[in-house]
């Protein structure tokens, strides 16, 4: 019988903890799947199919459901959440009950031109810049040296340090037309678009050089690459345009495909990269103080595809890699990562060939903020109307 909802109940239960995980990775399982979602008890999978499939599809995305779940859920352990700072209680404006995203959409201070990707009116970019200025300023107090990343990265240099291995399903690729008159003409003449954008032929385009960048830190590391560091350590800072494809998981103003991130990026030696990554946090904490905002700081686990995920997140854990600020979301009761604090001990600097004067690798690490995240967050604990938001906020917007 065909169905446009399947219902699996998964070969190992899922525990609490994979939850989440698992139902953001059911995404990328097939292209018919519009949304899922993971029973409580971990016994049921629910998948919302895009049109109604018939016996055989549906065992197909089952057997693939399965395997994600194989992936994931055996051998798995709880990983123990380190808490470093809770301000969640902190009081914000209850009145607002709702999901600012529609809001903003309906006032027109946000239109969506396609999939995760927004247009931000006045008063949410007033906000960015607001704690753009927040952010800078948190660099300058570490003397960093400004940098601006291009958008582009290159294939050569996410292979170099196994992006394509970690992070496959959320990558953005960057082609041309093939430098061939014939070819060109042709687009010139034929291109046109139907519902699922260009119908132009994957022959007319280049080979895939470049992608769009993932993360700023990366455009640090390999312009330091394959020499000694300059004088032992560096500290800069960045804004670049990221992209991450998150598939059916780009629902709102949340996840985007197209984000901003302003980075502060340390390299040097080990205790050097550890002490500065802890400075910022305790100098941000301040800040997040000033501003009013509800949120907590905890330990995290990048989001590693299906194969790498079990491995590498217990890895991160263990050795307390990465620290989330998350941002409380008071009409889900939910939180959302508006930053991290990362230490990528001295993988980058291994992979990269950056050494200390002493010939080691050196070590490196980031702060990194979601800007829109940030500005979304904030809009969601304390409302659309300025005069009811903290005073440095509303101070600094008028
Ligand atoms: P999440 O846990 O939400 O998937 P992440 O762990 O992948 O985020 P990082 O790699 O630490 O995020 O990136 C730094 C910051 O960039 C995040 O804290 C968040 O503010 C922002 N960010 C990451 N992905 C997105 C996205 N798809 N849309 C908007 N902002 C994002
Ligand atoms: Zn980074
Ligand atoms: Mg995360």
């Amino acid at each position: 019988m065909s169905a446009t909802v399947l219902e699996i109940k998964p070969v190992q239960a899922i525990p609490d903890f994979l939850i989440g995980e698992m139902r953001a990775k059911m995404a990328y399982v097939d292209e018919a799947v519009a949304g899922a979602q993971v029973a409580l008890a971990g016994n049921l999978i629910t998948l919302q199919l895009k049109r109604a499939l018939g016996e055989s599809e549906q065992a197909l995305i089952e057997q693939k459901v399965q395997r994600v779940v194989v992936a994931m859920v055996k051998g798995a352990f709880k990983l123990k959440v380190q808490v470093l700072e809770d301000f969640l209680d902190r009081p914000v404006l209850s009145a607002v009950a709702e999901d600012p995203t529609n809001t903003l959409l309906a006032r027109g201070e946000l239109s969506r031109e396609a999939t995760g990707i927004y247009v931000l009116g006045p008063l949410l970019t007033r906000l960015v810049a607001f704690f753009e200025h927040q952010f800078v300023d948190l660099a300058s107090s570490f003397q960093a040296e400004p940098y601006r990343f291009p958008t582009l990265i290159p294939a050569r240099y996410l292979e170099r340090v196994d992006y394509f291995s970690a992070f496959p399903h959320s990558l953005t690729f960057a082609t041309h037309l093939r430098s061939d008159l014939d070819v060109i003409d042709h687009f010139a003449s034929h291109a046109a678009c139907d519902e699922h954008g260009l119908t132009t032929s994957m022959e007319s385009f280049s080979g895939v050089e470049t992608l769009l960048s993932p993360a700023v830190c990366y455009h640090l590391y390999f312009s330091l690459a394959d020499r000694p560091l300059p004088s032992g350590q560096v500290v800069a800072t960045a804004v670049g345009n990221c992209f991450r494809y998150e598939s059916t998981n780009l629902t709102s103003l949340e996840r985007m495909w197209n984000f901003t991130m302003r980075e502060i990026i340390f390299v040097g030696p080990k205790d050097f990269v550890l002490a500065n990554r802890e400075t910022a946090r305790q100098r941000m904490s301040e800040k997040f103080a000033g501003i009013g905002l509800a949120y907590r700081v905890e330990s995290a686990n990048d989001p590693f595809f299906i194969g790498e995920f079990k491995k590498q997140a217990a890895f991160q854990s263990a050795f307390q890699l990465k620290y989330e600020i998350r941002a409380r979301l008071p009409f889900k009761d939910s939180t959302l990562a508006v930053g991290s604090y990362n230490y990528h001990q001295d993988f980058f600097g291994r992979k990269l060939n950056m050494t200390l004067p002493d010939g080691s690798p050196a070590h490196t690490g980031c702060v990194a903020f979601g800007l829109e995240r940030m500005a979304y967050a904030f809009l969601s604990q304390f409302g659309l109307d300025p005069a009811a938001w903290p005073e440095q906020v509303r101070r600094a917007i008028a």
